[in-house]
């Protein structure tokens, strides 16, 4: 098998695929974002973790000494589509397990933990939450997130 395409993959993007490192972790992907834009951290940084590199950047892409891709889209969702070619990435339970900010692995939490920080109308019509141990974000299976949801199937049926 070898590659097995599950979300057990890490990542790594460079300063320019910021956007792509949301939805990889949308999917549950493993995936941390590089701000800095000095190619030797990068590259530095990427050896230490063992992590497989997106970029942007052909000098970087084209080293055999670490695992990387390179993208070549402009579009988030053609990055993401390509990426998921590539690797066989799929929709899975990981899916909406994880911050889309900070990369944390989100924690289940009781709607009477987090009342007070809900919008009425989420108060209203949603049980089920969860919540970043980073950086404190709430998340439920609302509609905005029901639409992010579409957006990722669809981009990976393409792909
Ligand atoms: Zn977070």
């Amino acid at each position: 098998m070898g590659e097995d395409g599950g979300a057990e993959r890490r990542f790594l993007t460079d300063a320019a695929l910021g956007r792509l490192a949301r939805y990889l972790r949308m999917l549950g992907y493993d995936t941390v974002y590089l701000k800095g834009r000095d190619g030797a951290a990068v590259l530095r940084e990427t050896l230490r973790t063992a992590r497989t590199l997106l970029t942007r950047r052909r000098d970087l892409a084209a080293r055999e000494d670490i695992d990387a891709f390179l993208v070549e889209d402009d579009d988030v969702l053609a990055q993401l589509s390509a990426t998921a070619r590539r690797f066989a990435l799929r929709f899975t339970a990981a899916a909406m397990t994880r911050c889309i900010e900070c990369n944390e692995l989100l924690r289940e939490v009781s709607k009477e933990a987090v009342l007070e920080m809900l919008p009425p109308h989420v108060r209203k019509t949603q049980e089920t939450f969860a919540r970043c141990p980073g950086c404190g974000r709430i998340y439920w299976p609302g509609t905005h997130y029901a639409r992010a949801v579409a957006r990722l199937l669809n981009a990976l049926r393409e792909g």
